[in-house]
């Protein structure tokens, strides 16, 4: 039963009715990117590239960055890998970088905010990630934090940039997205569609900016909650949005992960989950056991809830007694 339950993880999932959802893991480094592809992931939808800038004195060498995204890469052998931009400050601060010190560094100089502001540093980036999706077609890449318009231009910018200096156009359908954490960038998904081939939800972040609650505070945990209809009705806007642009829409917060999200997350257009590689066989069971209609219907049902109890309470009931 064990193998079976491991080969069933190592398949792709789709609902009962047929819709293929990717489950992807998220990763730090090329290890992570190796467990992925162990557990059956379908991809990496999420590398935290910040992780190889913490605890140490400096910011990694183009080198030494190209040599990690490659690795990552071709431990996925063509499976997806959506490479992250920096998105150091706030919690994951690079002491080495001298910026002023910030009363409130979640609204601070965070994610793609730091990379415009320290374009070097995001050049340097760039590029390594430029040579690597030069040499593996697996490589996409999505900036962080994008609160507008003007920050996607920016960093579509110094992509070209990258691609000029290391002299590697983007091939053919490259995918450049963005992570939706911000509620201003959720709101105006329709603009921004555009310009973007996909989108990701970053819903710890979303759903600290919706409901005013720091994420690692454990007194707010409970308001904090990724169900509250609120952050529901945002994710519906990106996926209406994406819907009619025909762009993709992943979940990369931990909300992806939880069982009572995942229906609601199907159902309102949500194609791709990217969760801790050890959820990844978890999830790929839960949703083979939607049926994505129903799921729509009972999404549309928790965007009218009034509470993320009462979500949860929907969820539930749908899920039947047994259930
Ligand atoms: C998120 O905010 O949901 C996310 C996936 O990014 P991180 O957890 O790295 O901030
Ligand atoms: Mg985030």
């Amino acid at each position: 039963l064990a193998d079976q339950a491991r080969a069933a993880a190592h398949r792709p999932a789709a609902t009962r009715d047929g819709i293929r959802i990717e489950v992807a893991a998220n990763a730090g480094d090329a290890g992570d990117a190796v467990e992925a592809a162990a557990v059956g992931a379908d991809g990496v939808g999420l590398l935290r590239t910040e992780f190889a800038f913490l605890d140490r004195d400096g910011a990694p060498s183009e080198d030494e960055q190209a040599a990690i995204y490659g690795a990552a890469a071709a431990a996925l052998d063509g499976r997806p890998l959506v490479i992250r931009t920096l998105d150091a400050g706030a919690d994951k601060p690079l002491p080495y970088l001298g910026m002023p010190p910030e009363q409130n560094p979640f609204l601070g100089v965070r994610g793609v905010r730091l990379g415009l502001a320290r374009p070097q540093l995001l050049a340097t980036q760039l590029r390594a990630i430029v040579r690597t999706a030069a040499e593996h077609e697996n490589v996409k890449v999505m900036f962080p934090m994008i609160a507008t318009i003007d920050e996607l231009r920016s960093g579509r910018r110094m992509l070209d940039e990258a691609c000029a200096a290391v002299g590697e156009p983007l091939r053919d359908g490259f995918e450049v997205g963005i992570m939706v954490e911000v509620p201003a960038a959720a709101l105006t998904a329709v603009q921004l569609a555009h310009e973007v081939d996909f989108f990701s939800l970053g819903t710890n972040d979303l759903t600290q900016y919706v409901l005013a609650a720091e994420r690692g505070n454990a007194a707010l945990a409970r308001l904090a909650d990724g169900l509250h209809p609120a952050v529901l009705r945002l994710v519906h806007e990106v996926c209406s949005a994406a819907r009619a642009h025909g762009r993709w829409v992943g979940v990369c917060g931990e909300l992806g992960a939880d069982p009572a999200a995942i229906p609601l997350l199907v159902g309102l257009g949500v194609r791709e989950l990217s969760v801790a590689a050890p959820a990844v066989p978890a999830v790929k069971a839960a949703v083979r056991a939607l049926d994505a209609d129903e799921a729509e219907t009972l999404a549309h049902a928790a965007l009218a809830a009034e509470s993320a109890d009462a979500v949860r309470a929907l969820v539930v009931s749908d899920d039947g007694p047994a259930g």
